[in-house]
């Protein structure tokens, strides 16, 4: 007998554009079955994430976007492994507060700048794990052909000119390496990794740490053994076979 295999899809979809002057439709939405798994979703991710040390202090932000016009993210100063689903923020494709009793964090301007330009953007994380930031101080992007999960997940990094956290420069510029990068270096400060859900961004800044941290320690001892760029285009297609986007 054939079996059927599933694999599961956790991006939300939205089917909505949230009236955004009825403030009852927003607050009911804010307050939804849905939303509210998301919430708790974001929580779990943001444990996950201070307990491998991407978030120092009350560093990174997640975002997902919810509607057509609205993004759910979270607070400005407040550690990620210590979140509550209360603390979530609802904003506006401008990033105008629209729910939510703490302030959402700056940072999510460079959130929607992605998701402006990139419709395939539905989710968003930023943070600051120690060997990929090393990199991005450096203005460095780690090396290619030597990490086939490496190719698949992250492909090539995108590197962002430093600007002042939380300005519209800044975040235009996150945008712009966004729009075609799906895990972008911040020069000087961190990284910033979207997908079409959050749990999908979280494990490409898992993904792109490892491979900052291996490719580290491979240089200790002595440098990468590197595959073909033929080999690498084979994993390039798979890549975008499971929906990332192309690279060349
Ligand atoms: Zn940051």
């Amino acid at each position: 007998m054939k079996r059927e295999y599933k694999v599961p899809d956790k991006e939300f979809k939205w089917n909505a554009k949230i009236a955004l002057d009825d403030d009852a439709q927003v607050q009911a939405f804010f307050k939804s079955k849905d939303i509210e798994r998301l919430k708790k979703l974001i929580c779990e991710l943001g444990k996950r994430s201070y307990s491998k040390n991407f978030n120092d202090g009350n560093g990174g932000n997640f975002s997902v976007r919810v509607a057509e016009n609205i993004v759910l993210c979270t607070p400005t100063m407040i550690s990620k492994g210590f979140m509550r689903p209360s603390d979530m923020c609802f904003v506006d494709m401008e990033g105008n507060q629209i729910a939510g009793s703490r302030k959402r964090t700056s940072e999510v301007f460079a959130h929607l700048e992605i998701m402006k330009r990139q419709p395939l953007a539905k989710a968003c994380c930023h943070a600051h794990p120690p060997h990929a930031t090393a990199y991005a101080l450096a203005g460095k992007t780690p090396p290619r052909c030597v990490n086939p999960e490496s190719e698949i997940f992250i492909g090539q990094v995108g590197l962002a000119n430093y600007g002042t956290p939380g300005t519209k420069q800044m975040a235009e510029e996150v945008g712009r390496i966004g729009k075609t990068h799906d895990c972008v270096f911040m020069v000087n400060h961190g990284v910033m990794t979207w997908a079409s859900d959050i749990e999908t961004a979280f494990w490409k800044m898992e993904n792109v740490e490892a491979h900052c941290h291996t490719s580290m320690l491979a240089l200790q001892l002595g440098g990468f053994l590197q595959f073909s760029q033929e080999k690498m285009k084979e994993l390039l297609s798979i890549r975008e076979s499971i929906g990332f986007i192309h690279q060349a």
